[in-house]
């Protein structure tokens, strides 16, 4: 049996451990949620302050020079880039992660024209299903949602699909799929692959240039830390600079946006996945969070996650054998996020006793108790008050009252 003891040696073996004083949070507050808004680094505040007071309130418009508004997207890209095995030529940071899914999506699609078919799986986010649909409908395309497996991928390949478009980490389960061998398989078939890091950056290692990655988005407010609502990014391989087309052809991504001419000349390269003037707030704020990646190798990271979601399935096994709890997420650490997800028929009411006690995960439909691991800020004493505490909840029956059991409009 795990005690608590052997959890408060682990952390005081973990060579991550000091990055937990690098951010804010409430007071005795357990965050597992990092995976759907990051916790806020400390330094941030002063920043924005700053931004405010001097680069907006007194540089005004001058701070497009001044205060190098003009650059922040590239210098904020070359960050990102670091973190997912990207060239910094390679990434854009701009608009939301539906916005570049669809920019992205439609690039594509134009590089592979005569294919019918833009493949995904039925258990893919929400956003970026819907998003398909809308460039499906344009485009006269079809859809083909295969099972959420990497084989029913891999067999859903063939010579009609033009993109394959996937979600890295399922938000769900936390499953990773085979990154470089699906994109293989579809450049076999003569498709493109475009892979959507939302649940990747910055919590699972990846190298999307190895993997030979046509395109890929991600989020900025999620293992990033960004802040609510942060700037998404966008990566296209270098090799396709020249052919890419994206269709939302705003004035930030004209070759000369301060000319002013009458026609849309695309800027080459990344250059021209930007669409208008950027939300500068927002994204200083992501450029001053990344700084707690500085000097972070994601190979630690990942090797503290995988730690940390093996921790918990072992303490879950252990702890809550008595009540009907099921893992929906993989056993196996090398095809598992830095997520673990249980499912229960109380899902929602045990997830809403935790936070009531301060523990905060997070519910998804129909009954998937969801618990995001951040390495940086979340430790082994935390998973193991964790699982305790459902415990507790479940002994007890503390998740059986109406306060838990009515359904909030953000789950
Ligand atoms: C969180 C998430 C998004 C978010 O998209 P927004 O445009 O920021 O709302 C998109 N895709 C996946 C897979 C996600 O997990």
């Amino acid at each position: 049996m795990v005690t608590r003891q052997d959890c408060i040696k682990l952390d005081e073996q973990d060579v991550l451990a000091a990055c937990r004083d690098k951010f804010t949070l409430p007071e005795g507050e357990i965050y597992l949620d990092g995976n759907s808004l990051g916790a806020m680094p400390s330094h941030v505040p002063a920043r924005m302050q700053e931004v405010i007071a001097k680069e907006w309130a007194q540089g005004l418009i001058r701070s497009w020079n001044d205060a190098n508004w003009i650059d922040l997207p590239q210098r904020v890209a070359a960050k990102v880039a670091r973190l997912v095995g990207a060239g910094k030529h390679e990434v854009m940071v701009a608009d939301s992660t539906s916005v570049n899914l669809y920019k992205a999506l439609v690039a594509a699609v134009r590089m592979n024209p005569g294919r019918k078919v833009i493949l995904t799986e039925r258990g893919n986010f929400p956003t970026d299903l819907y998003i398909a649909q809308g460039v499906a409908e344009i485009f006269g395309l079809e859809i083909r949602y295969v099972e959420s497996t990497a084989e029913a991928v891999l067999a859903g390949l063939d010579d009609s699909v033009g993109v394959v478009m996937l979600t890295h980490v399922n938000y769900r389960s936390g499953q990773i799929y085979p990154m470089a061998e699906i994109t293989a398989k579809a450049h076999a078939v003569g498709a493109l692959a475009l892979w959507d890091l939302a649940h990747s950056a910055g919590a699972v290692e990846v190298d999307l240039n190895a993997a030979k990655a046509d395109m890929a988005i991600g989020c900025g407010y999620k293992y990033l830390n960004g802040g609510p609502g942060a700037p998404a990014f966008v990566f296209v391989a270098d090799r396709h600079h020249q052919q890419m087309r994206q269709p939302l052809s705003g004035w930030h991504g004209h070759v000369r946006p301060f000319e002013f001419v009458l026609n849309y000349e695309a800027a080459p390269g990344i250059e021209s996945m930007q669409c208008g003037t950027p939300p500068l707030l927002s994204m200083l704020a992501l450029e001053s969070a990344l700084e707690v990646f500085d000097g972070v190798e994601m190979l630690a990271l990942r090797q503290k996650s995988v730690a940390l979601t093996e921790l918990f399935i072992k303490l879950v096994d252990e702890k809550l054998q008595a009540w009907d709890f099921g893992l929906a997420s993989p056993r196996d650490a090398a095809v598992r996020g830095s997520q673990v997800s249980l499912t229960h028929a109380q899902g929602y009411a045990i997830v809403q006793a935790l936070i009531a006690r301060g523990i905060t995960g997070d519910f998804r439909m129909p009954n998937i108790l969801r618990f995001g691991f951040t390495p940086l800020y979340v430790g082994f004493a935390d998973v193991y008050d964790t699982v305790q505490a459902i415990a507790e909840i479940m002994e007890s029956q503390e998740w059986n009252q109406e306060k838990f059991l009515t359904k909030k409009a953000v789950t």
